[in-house]
């Protein structure tokens, strides 16, 4: 049987992503630090299947790494370990610089050794559209400069220059992709969407970045990993694959379709209300890829329409309410990124 290594499994797109690939027939070794972002409720409906193994270990240890790439010889090493929340990046570039930057540089390292012996396997980068900064008009495609403005999209953007600098010296065979703003089930509460949910169940005020101008291109999770199983599968070695829905909608455009959705299901308390705070500081105002390549290459198309994908969002929130329990408090409602 195939095996696949999934860093960063215990995430919010890491999980979706080993249910997809246990239920295309893998074996999968999920490999995360276990850090405020990991929840095991996200591996609850696979942990006993008999193609999961879980593992504690942060990607910056080499030598473990080196020795669990000899002993379990993975075909595909997804790597999707990473910090994730912009906020967060403000208040601790640090653990940013860790993980991203030297956890990147690290997991390239033993892969690179793994890959001069076993020529067939393939790690795919797993990065976000943010690399490409600020695009007020048109799309961006592969072609694009980098241009990031958080030290989250900086950090993303240094890891990727990492792995296509090893695929050009070392011949490393590796490919990255670049992904829009992921929704779904199993996302930590600090982003925008499960955290607009969880105050609409709670009868809280919806926080608003700003005046809830931002946009963002939002893509079902589901969507996304079936795009990340076709690059491992079809993917041309050293490419670089945009992946996005091409639906583009601002945050106020969220809160009222949440709004809107709720309202059907469940009575709304009163204090939940769309509530403008202080936008976050370098804050981009849009971001839209060109996915032109992905869809014309690789024959791969999202099938999820936004506002359907929203509402099983929504239902699944509204129905795993042990997920928001698993969580401190604090971590779900605390305002991050304003420091000076
Ligand atoms: P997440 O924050 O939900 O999960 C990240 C997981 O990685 C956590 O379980 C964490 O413990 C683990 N991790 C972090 N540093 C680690 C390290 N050094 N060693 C081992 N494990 C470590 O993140 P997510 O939203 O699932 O994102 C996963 C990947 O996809 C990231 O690389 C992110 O940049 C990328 N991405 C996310 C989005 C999105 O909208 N969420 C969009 C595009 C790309």
């Amino acid at each position: 049987m195939n095996k696949i290594v999934v860093t960063g499994g215990l995430g919010f797109i890491g999980s979706n992503l080993i249910d997809l690939l246990i239920k295309n027939g893998f074996f999968v070794l999920n490999i995360d630090k276990v850090s405020y972002a990991s929840n095991f409720y996200n591996t609850l409906n696979f942990k006993n299947n008999k193609n999961y193994k879980y593992l504690k270990l942060n990607i910056n240890n080499k030598n473990k790494l080196t020795k669990i790439f000899a002993k379990y010889k993975p075909l595909g090493i997804f790597n999707l370990a990473a910090e994730t929340h912009v906020d967060r990046s403000i208040d601790s570039p640090d653990q940013f610089i860790n993980s991203n930057i030297l956890g990147t540089f690290n997991l390239l390292e033993a892969f690179r050794k793994y890959s001069k012996k076993n020529k067939k396997s393939k790690l795919i980068h797993i990065s976000t559209d943010e690399v490409y900064g600020d695009i007020l008009t048109g799309r961006t495609n592969e072609n694009y400069p980098y241009n990031p403005s958080s030290p989250y999209a900086a950090s993303k953007a240094s890891s990727d220059h990492l792995v296509s600098s090893y695929i050009k010296t070392f011949k490393i065979p590796a490919i990255i992709t670049n992904c829009s703003n992921n929704y779904g089930p199993k996302q930590h509460p600090e982003k925008l969407i499960p955290k607009l949910i969880y105050n609409i169940l709670n009868n809280k005020r919806l926080p608003v970045y700003g005046k809830g101008k931002n946009s963002r291109e939002w893509i079902y999770v589901t969507d996304h990993c079936q795009a990340l199983i076709k690059v491992f599968k079809h993917g041309k070695i050293g490419e670089f694959y945009n992946i996005g829905s091409n639906q583009n909608f601002r945050n106020l455009d969220i809160c009222k379709a949440l709004l809107k959705i709720a309202k059907k299901k469940i009575n709304i308390g009163p204090d939940v209300k769309v509530n403008f705070v202080k936008d976050r500081p370098g804050h981009d105002l849009r971001y839209a890829l060109d996915s032109n390549k992905i869809k014309k290459k690789l024959k791969w198309k999202p099938n999820t329409k936004f506002l359907k994908g929203l509402e099983k969002t929504f239902m699944w929130y509204f129905n795993n309410n042990k997920y928001y329990k698993s969580l401190p408090k604090k971590d779900i409602i605390k305002r991050l990124g304003i420091k000076k």
